[in-house]
């Protein structure tokens, strides 16, 4: 049985006095029998504020994206090992707004993964197709090749840690959905995949779903046999939006 991951993708929100308020509120709304596990992912310079907010709590936190090189003479960027350091559990890698916006392609999200694997941080690796891409038909191969690459490089055994998320770009921060079905299907497709790698990881591997879930549809989705949770962007940042997606879990 796979426990649901709810994680808020907190994106480049947030201040101290904000974060603070919606750390509060979570914590306070969530109760002691959360049935999911809880995570929030914030941008880097707020992740020792949630490592002293959260750490007696249920709730864990992560990171948005990692670099790709172990350490050195690039500037600007964060290494797996620094968010380590930052007791991070989890990381997103992939996300389409970095693949759109900072050109990430396949094989450099498989070598992030590979490095938040060995600094021993769950990846959470985003997939997803453009309405273009899914008007064309090509949702699956989309999707099939995106897991492929990080599946080409990670050992069989490192699929205990992976969790993959199936976001349709054309569903992200525009208030269209994918109906349940249709991210059923894609989930389906992405596990038989997994299967491939090793068939009974594959069954514990959780595969979220992102894209516009909120309270009023996130029960349908996660009722879903392959929907394993929710990677939440706007949701996200309103405690009482976050926590009814939580309780749908
Ligand atoms: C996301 O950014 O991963 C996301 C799913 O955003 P939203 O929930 O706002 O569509």
């Amino acid at each position: 049985m796979r426990r649901k991951l709810i994680a808020g993708n907190w994106k480049m929100n947030g201040s101290f006095a904000s974060n603070e308020a919606l750390l509060s509120d979570l914590r306070a709304g969530l109760g002691s029998d959360v049935a999911c596990e809880v995570l929030v992912c914030a941008p880097a310079p707020y992740l020792m504020q949630c490592a002293d907010l959260l750490s007696d709590s249920d709730i864990a936190w992560g990171a948005q994206d990692v670099s790709v090189h172990i350490s050195g003479a690039y500037t600007g960027e964060v290494s797996a090992a620094m968010l380590a350091d930052c007791s991070c559990s989890y990381v997103i890698i992939g996300h389409s707004e970095r693949r759109a916006y900072h050109g990430e392609l396949n094989e450099l999200v498989a070598q992030k993964t590979l490095r938040a694997l060995a600094s021993g941080l769950k990846p959470i690796v985003c997939v997803g197709e453009t309405l273009e891409q899914r008007e064309s038909g090509l949702t699956n191969a989309v999707v099939r090749a995106q897991l492929q690459a990080v599946l080409d490089v990670i050992e069989a055994d490192a699929l205990a840690d992976l969790v993959v998320a199936y976001e349709p770009v054309w569903a992200i921060g525009t208030g269209k959905t994918a109906t349940p079905q249709m991210a059923q299907e894609v989930h389906a497709v992405l596990r038989q995949q997994l299967a491939l790698k090793n068939v009974t990881s594959a069954a514990n591997v959780r595969i979220l779903y992102g894209g516009s879930m909120k309270p009023d549809n996130a029960q349908e989705l996660l009722a879903m046999p392959d929907i394993d949770g929710g990677l939440i962007g706007g949701a996200a940042l309103k405690a009482a939006d976050f926590l009814a997606i939580v309780r749908a879990a």
